[in-house]
């Protein structure tokens, strides 16, 4: 499709490009991996509980998807990244794309932080983007196409009391994205981040308000993203729900 000055505006069609998506049992990750299946994606999906991770891909077949391939384990796990993208790549051919989705959250004043909680958001947030990164890059860079995208979060562009460990990995992975951008984009390989607000799924024991962004949300800017026309970048998509006045502090 072209518009009046005659410049290309179709999108990029994700049906039979594989994409790997970190934290797919529940939440913006299930979302994330329903709205790829419903454009025909062909998905490989982790997290550490095996059926919710079964249910997902259930979902994802029922949506559309070109195929499903599930891999159940923990991102702390050092060497589990590299060895996922390995068994996708296995079962599905080369990746295309990988969203790093999963992540975690403790909420606590710094000297009340565990420092196990500190470890945890630092390895799931930040380190396994790195890792997951890490595995794709080379193929990526040699088939010269990719996109990366880190579920970070407002957190990442403010700070705020009681989010010491949550805020700093959610900057670290601003970082890592920025670097990335840079690094990959010789390569045509693209880096988004994505930072929602407020999101009706629990997260990290939250009790979802009412007007919070829903994960269909987040996962619409996921794919807004990786259907850009080739040539366009989406860098960082900051997502904020309209809290009603009477929210409002
Ligand atoms: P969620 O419902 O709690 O889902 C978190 C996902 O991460 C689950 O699929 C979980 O799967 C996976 N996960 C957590 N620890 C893991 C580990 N060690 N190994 C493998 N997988 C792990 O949270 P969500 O709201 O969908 O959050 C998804 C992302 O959005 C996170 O990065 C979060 O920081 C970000 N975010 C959320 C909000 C919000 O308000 N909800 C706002 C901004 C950004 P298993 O438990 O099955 O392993």
């Amino acid at each position: 499709m072209q518009n009046e000055g005659g410049t290309q505006m179709a999108g990029l069609d994700l049906s039979h490009r594989t994409i790997l998506v970190t934290g797919a049992s529940r939440g913006i990750g299930r979302a994330v991996a329903l709205a790829l299946a419903a454009e025909g994606a062909r998905l490989a999906l982790t997290a550490r509980d095996a059926q919710r991770l079964a249910e997902t891909a259930e979902a994802c077949h029922a949506a559309g998807a070109g195929a499903v391939w599930t891999l159940a384990g923990d991102v702390r796990d050092r060497d589990f990244p590299a060895r996922c993208v390995a068994g996708a790549e296995a079962a599905l051919g080369p990746l295309w794309g990988l969203v790093n989705n999963a992540g975690v959250g403790h909420y606590t004043p710094v000297e009340e932080l565990a420092p196990e909680h500190w470890d945890e958001m630092m390895e799931v947030n930040a380190r396994a983007p790195f890792l997951f990164s890490r595995a794709v890059i080379p193929g990526f860079k040699a088939r010269r196409e990719g996109h990366i995208v880190n579920i970070a979060s407002v957190a990442g562009t403010t700070t705020f009391p009681r989010g010491a460990g949550y805020c700093a990995s959610k900057w670290a992975v601003m970082a890592l994205t920025d670097v990335l951008t840079a690094e990959l984009k010789p390569y045509e390989v693209r880096v988004t981040a994505v930072c929602p607000g407020s999101v009706q799924t629990g997260f990290a024991g939250s009790t979802p308000k009412p007007w919070s962004l829903r994960p269909e949300d987040v996962a619409e800017a996921v794919v807004q993203a990786m259907t850009a026309r080739t040539g366009v970048i989406y860098n960082t998509i900051i997502m904020r729900p309209q809290v009603p006045p009477e929210a409002q502090a």
